[in-house]
């Protein structure tokens, strides 16, 4: 994709991404995209169906006949999948685990590039994800690397989940992300990894509002011919 006005925000699983890709992007006044919930609507229609994890094959297959349609809006991306909204089916940790594992597969990953390169063609879009960096939008003007420490990111997705379900125990909280680092750092196809161009970022003792405040100051001195 050409486009140089995006900016994207890759990393690890609980870094923060979601959050800030938000907020930078209601900042400048662009929108927001988060894949990850693409690959999250995905997962769910598969498990739905009863498509088998072990064949990439016919997981493939299924997801390239799926119509996916993305509505950005300026808090969430809200998710279709032939033509029903499955965005409040796809948080659970059985679905984030399902996810990763999927998502390893070029062939779902594939299917999924038309879709991420469609809602980037007017530029003007925050993404957020694994690979938008260095796959989806190589030529984007600003690169974000956004990570912290395993510990540190298991803490802040154990209290986001603590909220809702009092008996959620930190060393699983730990034990699953950690699993789901390995899969997305390890995969053979577009492993999460940073671009070279990207702007490394570590939050681990960071404020959001530290953070949202540089990843803004950047944006309006990369993009400083559009603000
Ligand atoms: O970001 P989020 O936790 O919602 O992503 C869920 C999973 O989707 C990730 O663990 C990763 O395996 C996959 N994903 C991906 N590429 C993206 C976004 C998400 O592989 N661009």
């Amino acid at each position: 994709m050409g486009l140089r006005n995006i900016i994207t925000i890759d990393g690890p699983a609980g870094a923060g991404k979601s959050t800030l890709a938000r907020d930078l992007a209601r900042r400048l006044a662009w929108n927001f995209l988060d894949t990850g919930a693409i690959y999250r609507a995905v997962a769910v229609a598969a498990s739905e169906a009863g498509i088998p994890i072990s064949s990439p094959g016919r997981m493939g297959e299924f997801v390239r006949a799926l119509e996916v349609r993305v509505e950005l809006e300026s808090d969430m991306s809200r998710i279709f999948v032939d033509g029903r909204e499955l965005t409040g089916l796809i948080r659970g940790e059985k679905i984030s685990t399902l996810t990763s594992f999927i998502s390893s597969f070029p062939e779902v990953r594939g299917a999924l590039e038309g879709v991420q390169h469609r809602l980037g063609a007017n530029g003007r879009l925050v993404s957020e994800g694994r690979d938008q960096g260095t796959k989806i939008f190589p030529l984007a003007g600003l690169k974000f690397f956004l990570t912290a420490a395993v510990g540190e990111r298991a803490r802040r997705r154990f209290l986001e989940l603590a909220l809702k379900d009092p008996s959620v125990r930190y060393e699983d909280v730990l034990a699953k992300m950690t699993e789901r680092d390995g899969f997305d750092e390890n995969r053979a196809e577009t492993p999460l990894r940073a671009a070279d161009d990207a702007l490394l970022v570590d939050s681990t003792d960071k404020s959001k509002e530290e953070v949202l405040n540089f990843m803004e100051y950047k944006a309006r001195e990369v993009f400083s011919d559009l603000f």
